[in-house]
């Protein structure tokens, strides 16, 4: 049995980052920017009004001026003239502010008879001016790996950047085992239940930016194990659930290591999920998952996230964690790391009940993980633990 972070080391050299390729804006948000981008151009590429109103020069915008409209600049239009004294130019927001006017007086502070204008209210000092380059220059760099977001999106569309270099997207291989499980939305025999695993970690690992594929699931035979492994071609990543224990028909091990499988390590000290595995089959990662539905998330969370977050080139990182005060209290915990379901409310953080591992209705109601050392002892309300998001 290795410590959670000794299981992490080995599932970070598991996981290489993969090769970049480039996608269309539209479908670039989620994904990691593999490549450092620059603007293509500076915005605003002049200076442009922030408001409404007449562009004039600064040194003469007095209260009660007055003003020869003698032309209009537009967003998209701009007048093509140099202004000179006692001149203004209508102008909208958006618009090139025209050679020789330095201010906008807003045409609240205005007031236009035909062709002439008054300044009737204050001004004020703001010259209403974004000058040119204000949000970025040609150049800007836009530095990765990042993860993009809607406003990195909107940034790269001003940038002039239709296609982004991003990190591919892992295919992660998913497979269920066991005779007891179907999938969701056919009838189960009587000694049967739902597949959930599969269905959790896929939504999961989608969040992360993996492409999951659910493969059929596996029954506890030798064949069908071999059958399903078999369907695993192209993934980057494959993920076991169940049949990872040491009983009669836990055969994941056994026929992994049949087929090739270079196994970095069996067991780690955790709870939930010690009978973990991982290693490389014909060239692919490979992670083995215990079967019981929130050991199976957990390990998702502790694990599979921070190994996918690396392949993406994110880095090798362990899932987040922030202290935080319990409320009620913990007892003393065993020799093993133990990640505790937990509701996070007000500001303070408590188990969320029943720790079996078989429990999704708990987890459901679950926003974190208290994670409490090998051997922590008794905690009292109030005291500061470290905590784990689940989102
Ligand atoms: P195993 O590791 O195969 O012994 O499975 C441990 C427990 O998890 C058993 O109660 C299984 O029925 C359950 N289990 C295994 N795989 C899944 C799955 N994909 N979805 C729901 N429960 C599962
Ligand atoms: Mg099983």
């Amino acid at each position: 049995m290795i410590p959670v972070s000794a299981a992490l080391d080995h599932l970070f050299a598991l996981a290489d980052p993969l090769p970049l390729e480039t996608v269309p804006l539209r479908a670039a948000a989620g994904r990691v920017l593999g490549e450092t981008v620059s603007a293509q151009r500076t915005q605003p590429p002049f200076a442009a009004s922030s408001m409404d109103g007449y562009a004039l020069k600064g040194v003469e915008a007095d209260l009660h001026a007055q003003f020869k409209v003698v032309g209009e600049s537009a967003a998209g239009h701009r007048w093509e003239g140099t202004l000179r004294a006692g001149q203004a130019v209508r102008i909208f927001t958006g618009a090139p502010v025209p050679d020789g006017a330095d201010k906008v007086v807003i045409q609240e502070d205005v007031t236009r008879s035909g062709d002439m204008i008054s300044i009737t209210d204050d001004p004020g000092p703001k010259d209403n001016i974004r000058p040119a380059g204000v949000d970025f220059e040609q150049g800007t760099p836009l530095e990765a790996p990042r993860r993009l977001s809607p406003g990195d999106i909107a940034l790269l569309a001003s940038m002039n950047i239709a296609n982004v270099p991003v990190r591919r997207a892992p295919v992660v291989a998913l497979i269920s085992t066991g005779d007891e499980l179907v999938v969701p939305g056919e009838a189960p025999g009587p000694d049967q239940i739902i597949a959930s695993n599969t269905y959790g970690l896929a939504a999961m690992l989608e969040k992360v930016g993996a492409v999951p594929r659910i493969l059929p699931i596996a029954r506890d035979t030798v064949g069908s194990l071999q059958t399903v492994f078999g369907l695993t071609r192209g993934a980057d990543l494959i993920v076991t659930i169940g049949g990872a224990s040491v009983g009669d028909h836990d055969l994941v091990a056994r026929v992994a290591e049949d087929l090739g499988m270079d196994q970095s390590f069996y067991k780690v000290a955790m709870r939930p999920g010690k009978p973990l595995m991982a290693g490389r089959l014909n060239g692919i990662p490979m992670v083995g998952l215990p079967g019981n539905p929130v050991s199976a998330m957990v390990c998702g969370a502790v694990f599979l996230t921070p190994m996918l977050n690396a392949m993406l080139g994110l880095g090798r990182a362990p899932a987040p964690r922030i202290s935080m005060p319990l409320r009620g209290g913990l007892s003393a915990n065993g020799p093993r790391e133990h990640y505790m379901r937990a509701r996070i409310t007000d500001g303070m953080v408590e188990d969320a009940g029943a720790q079996d591992s078989s429990l999704l209705s708990v987890l459901a109601q679950s926003n974190a993980l208290i994670v409490r050392p090998p051997h922590d002892p008794a905690q009292d309300e109030g005291a500061q633990v470290e905590v784990l998001l689940l989102t």
